[in-house]
């Protein structure tokens, strides 16, 4: 494949690892009607991360096998959502991790920041770098380990890296749609950039771009793209000035991180809907979705970057400015859930909150029984919690199988629930004719909590009361976690007693909103709380422009273009 004309501008000299300049030429050419590399091609329809000749890792096999094992292994740092054991729970977003450190090796930072945050997503991963005069992206479907190695992080050198790790919230799970997005800018500088969150103007923001003959996506689908086009197309006069003229027209959630050449920014929007925080490091500064990848390298918290702040850290140092008055909103969902229990967010520990939010629970809903087990890792905070509260003995009624891929890969409901006895195994000694409380951290659809009971029933348990460690999900999110459909939660159509007969326990118990609230030590006027309580706190769009998919539905394409003229 012919380098790109544009390449120039980007590489003066070929990166040594051919790997790194297949993605670089497919990455760098804004303006090809079809961008992607005839190497980069899904042998398998059915699983785009499939990803042959250009195998990263030998794991993904491109074979006929693989339609039962084409979910990644199974990668656990430790974290509750790489436990998740079903598609029912609600899927992380991105994680994004920035590095301006002269002299340091910044793309191996940023993998392991990346290492961290890989329960944030596991659908993709990416590293761009510059060293001052070119930007290089490397980027494919899979988990950091899988994507990265030492020969590829060593062709990333510079002093400026910015990292993502993808899950898909908006546009399909394909290598286009990887992050850092890239884009040459209107004076031929190169732009990388990552984006943990969704915006509600997408469509607005399409539409405004068609109309300025902003260049065509290079294939991708997403609004992080979007972004980066426009950034790009309107830095004519410099990239300071296209940020700060694009910023307060994003509408939702951003926390963004992105460089050219010369400088780290990080931005984050008026909410602060998802988190973004600051360290230093010895020899430069680190930027990251949480506190617990400023600590695996070795970076000291500085603070969260604000609400509507940006902040560009280069040879001058570190400026910050704000481009939007700030009315924050954090997700509380990242309390319960989303984010490390070793992650401190708006200075209070997540696994602190949950263990707070277990002890709320005991009170809010006893139960009369003989142990209290979580359901590992989610539940496990919360149990304990429980445990103490109540006076209840915990223990471990559960064991995790790590090896197994997560069910969302078998097609049928009932394969699906089947799949849960691959993930999880009842320790039949310790239940045997126990009355247990049973600890999860959120109900989504309900099939893995109504497949446990049935497993823990079977294995001998005589009374199965199911706690829940958040209130009933009722509303889908729109700020960057993808849940099932309003119509697909279970408890959008049905009461608390509907949803304990669904899942066949003797007792369930959500803890209340007020008491997660109280749990995270923060004001609830400073939370977003949308998908328990229906209020959300950005206004959306008309139900037409937005969605998952709105950028590939060339329907809502031509419509939004139509509404504009
Ligand atoms: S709707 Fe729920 S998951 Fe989404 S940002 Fe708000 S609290 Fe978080």
């Amino acid at each position: 494949m012919p380098a790109p004309k544009n390449q120039a501008s980007h590489s003066a000299s070929r990166p040594r690892d051919p790997r790194v300049a297949r993605r670089l030429e497919t990455v760098a050419s804004p303006v090809s009607p079809n961008p992607v590399s005839p190497n980069l091609v899904s042998l398998n329809p059915v699983s785009p991360n499939l990803v042959s000749p250009n195998l990263v890792s030998p794991n993904l096999v491109s074979t006929a096998e693989s339609q039962v094992g084409t979910e990644m292994p199974h990668h656990d740092p430790g974290h509750n959502s790489a436990e998740r054991h079903d598609d029912t729970g609600p899927r992380e977003e991105c994680g994004v991790f920035g590095v301006w450190a002269p002299g340091e090796e910044v793309a191996k930072l940023a993998y392991f920041g990346l290492f961290a945050l890989q329960h944030r997503g596991q659908e993709a991963a990416g590293i761009a770098v510059s060293d001052g005069s070119r930007v290089l992206v490397f980027k494919d479907l899979g988990l950091v380990s899988q994507v990265f190695d030492e020969q590829v992080l060593s062709s990333l050198a510079g002093h400026i890296a910015v990292g993502h790790c993808r899950y898909s919230t908006t546009g399909s799970s394909t290598w286009e749609n990887a992050q850092p997005a890239f884009c040459t800018t209107a004076t031929g500088s190169g732009l990388a950039l990552g984006h943990n969150g969704n915006l509600v103007n997408t469509a607005e923001l399409l539409a405004q771009a068609r109309k300025i003959g902003v260049p065509t996506r290079n294939g991708a689908s997403t609004d992080s793209d979007l972004i980066t086009e426009l950034l790009a197309a309107a830095a004519d006069t410099g990239l300071d000035n296209a940020v700060r003229r694009l910023l307060p027209q994003l509408r939702g959630a951003f926390s963004l991180i992105f460089c050219d050449e010369g400088t780290l920014y990080a931005a984050r929007d008026p909410h602060g809907v998802r988190p973004l925080v600051l360290g230093r490091l010895e020899r430069g500064w680190a930027v990251a979705s949480e506190t617990a990848a400023l600590d695996i390298v070795g970076a000291d918290f500085v603070r969260e970057v604000e609400p509507g702040e940006l902040l560009a850290i280069d040879a001058s140092g570190l400026r910050s400015s704000r481009f939007a008055d700030p009315d924050p909103k954090g997700c509380v969902f990242e309390y319960v859930y989303l984010a490390r229990p070793d992650t401190t967010i708006a200075g209070r520990g997540v696994h602190a909150t949950r263990l707070e939010v277990g002890r709320r629970l005991a009170q809010e809903h006893p139960a009369d029984a003989d142990l209290v087990i979580p359901v590992p890792e989610s539940g496990t905070p919360a149990a304990i919690g429980y445990a103490q509260g109540s006076g209840i003995p915990y223990g471990k009624g559960l064991v995790k199988n790590a090896y197994v891929g997560r069910t969302f890969i078998q097609p049928s409901q009932t394969i699906r629930q089947l799949g849960i006895r691959l993930k999880l195994n009842p320790l039949r000694d310790v239940i045997r004719g126990k009355r247990l409380v049973v600890v999860d951290d959120s109900i989504v659809r309900g099939n893995t909590q109504g497949a446990l009971v049935r497993m823990l029933r079977e294995a001998g348990a005589i009374e199965v009361h199911v706690r829940i460690a958040s209130p009933p999900v009722r509303w889908p999110c729109f700020y960057g976690i993808d849940f099932a459909s309003r119509a697909e939660l279970i408890a959008t159509g049905a009461d608390v007693d509907g949803v304990r007969r669904t899942i066949g326990a003797d007792s369930l118990g959500y803890v209340s909103l007020a008491g997660l609230i109280a749990a995270s030590e923060q004001p609830a006027s400073r939370l977003c709380t949308a998908c328990f309580d229906g209020r959300y706190p950005i206004p959306l769009p008309p139900s037409e422009s937005i969605g998952k998919h709105l950028l590939e539905d060339l329907d809502a394409v031509a419509r939004v273009s139509s509404l504009t003229r």
